[in-house]
């Protein structure tokens, strides 16, 4: 058997564990300070010493780690590894059959049952995302589990925590065979290029499958699509393939143009006639005023946080002023794509942010959808935190 830890619950945490909160936050622990090496298997008790779940120790965020069962006698081992991720498996089998799909995420940490770990499928290809030193030290069981349980071309990882800089020039590749980047994915009928050994992004943002299609098969046709925050594009290569007359995509990073012109490639669409800029949204902005510039869809999907030389920007405090800048480039009865990925405030948040930019823009606003993370990124509904993507998409009425 493996040592385990006891962990003292707080009083008033107690009842949350019970209810099946994943996280086990710093202050929901009495005794956090016994804790010393990550991956230690932990057991939450009551003041009584009386069970209340079993987990890891991993520094993730706020959290010191996740619970895993609520049942006494289950062992943390390769059974259990290895019955999560097949029940995770099993609940996508349909997602393995469409012909249209070949990139989705099929392990979502906590969702799935294992706080710290997510898994990505990408046309036979497996990228695993370790979150801390602790699930990364419990590796063999996930790596023995995709042994036993699927057959795969090859496996990559990213270790989405700190390595001291060790990161630079890592190699991905864990086993298999290897990739020849970049592979094709399908998605709905649409390609994407996508690298598992370039560094920490793959390419494509698989939680932003629906928006896309979305966007694609309702939103754009004969339109003009600026694509702000564009990073490789696929939110242009959506909107081109949607019948959008022009697309415009904005990225500050000097690689994103190469990675654009890729994406419009491999669906076949003439880069040459799309609009690539590599600069601050927020000066494009400034630009697209200047030049009288109009759009009748944007997408805004802007980093949790960024920093460049001249601003700071954090969704948190600057989305309504974002919104407002938007909204000055927006053609009446246009539609701006508002999206986030910061998990720090609900959606019912965010909705005030786009509520204050349209105030301060003297604006007035329709909300036509509101989404969030596709189903194959598996949350639990009672906890919504965990379901960090918020969309909204709205029409500017005046
Ligand atoms: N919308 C993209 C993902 C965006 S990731 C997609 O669907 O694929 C965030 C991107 O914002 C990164 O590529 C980063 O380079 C870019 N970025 C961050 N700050 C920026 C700024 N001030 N101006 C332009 N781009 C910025």
């Amino acid at each position: 058997m493996t040592k385990t830890i006891d962990l003292q619950v707080n009083a008033k945490n107690i009842a949350d564990f019970k209810r099946g909160y994943p996280l086990i936050l710093k202050d929901a622990i009495i005794n956090s300070d016994v804790l010393t090496k990550e991956g230690t298997i932990v057991r939450l008790i009551d003041r009584d010493r009386k069970f209340v779940a079993k987990g890891y120790h991993g520094l993730q965020n706020k959290g010191i780690g996740w619970v895993l069962t609520r049942k006494e006698d289950e062992e943390i081992d390769f059974d259990f590894f290895a019955s999560r991720i097949d029940a995770a498996f099993a609940r996508r089998e349909t997602q393995f059959e469409d012909l249209d799909t070949n990139a989705f995420r099929v392990f979502n940490g906590e969702g799935d049952g294992i706080g710290g770990l997510t898994i990505d499928y990408f046309d036979g290809y497996y990228m695993v995302s370790w979150y801390s030193e602790g699930i990364y030290s419990l590796k063999h069981h996930v790596y023995g589990a995709l042994d036993k349980l699927v057959e795969y071309k090859g496996v990559y990882e990213k270790k989405r925590f700190d390595t001291k800089g060790q990161y630079i020039d890592q190699d991905d590749f864990v086993k298999g065979e290897q990739g020849d980047f970049p592979i094709i994915v399908r998605e709905n009928g649409m390609n994407f290029a996508v690298n598992l050994n370039d560094g920490a992004m793959t390419g494509i943002f698989l939680d932003q499958r629906d928006i896309r299609k979305a966007i694609r098969d309702k939103y754009v046709d004969g339109k003009n699509v600026l694509n702000t925050f564009s990073y490789t594009g696929a939110f242009s290569v959506a909107a081109a393939l949607g019948g959008a007359t022009k697309t415009t995509s904005v990225d500050l990073a000097k690689r994103s143009l190469a990675k654009t012109i890729e994406q419009f490639s491999v669906n076949g669409i003439d880069y040459e006639q799309q609009d690539i800029k590599v600069m601050d949204v927020f000066e494009y902005f400034r630009y697209a005023k200047r030049h009288e510039l109009k759009f009748d869809l944007v997408v805004l999907d802007p980093p949790s946080f960024a920093r460049t030389k001249k601003y700071t920007f954090s969704t948190a405090k600057d989305y309504p002023a974002l919104i407002a800048d938007t909204i000055a480039i927006t053609e009446k009865n246009g539609i701006i794509v508002a999206s986030t990925n910061n998990a720090s405030f609900s959606m019912k948040k965010f909705k005030t942010f786009i509520e204050q930019g349209f105030a301060d823009a003297g604006s007035k606003f329709k909300i036509l959808e509101e989404s969030s993370l596709p189903k194959d990124f598996r949350t639990n509904r009672d906890f919504p935190e965990f379901n960090y993507l918020k969309v909204v998409i709205i029409q500017k009425l005046k």
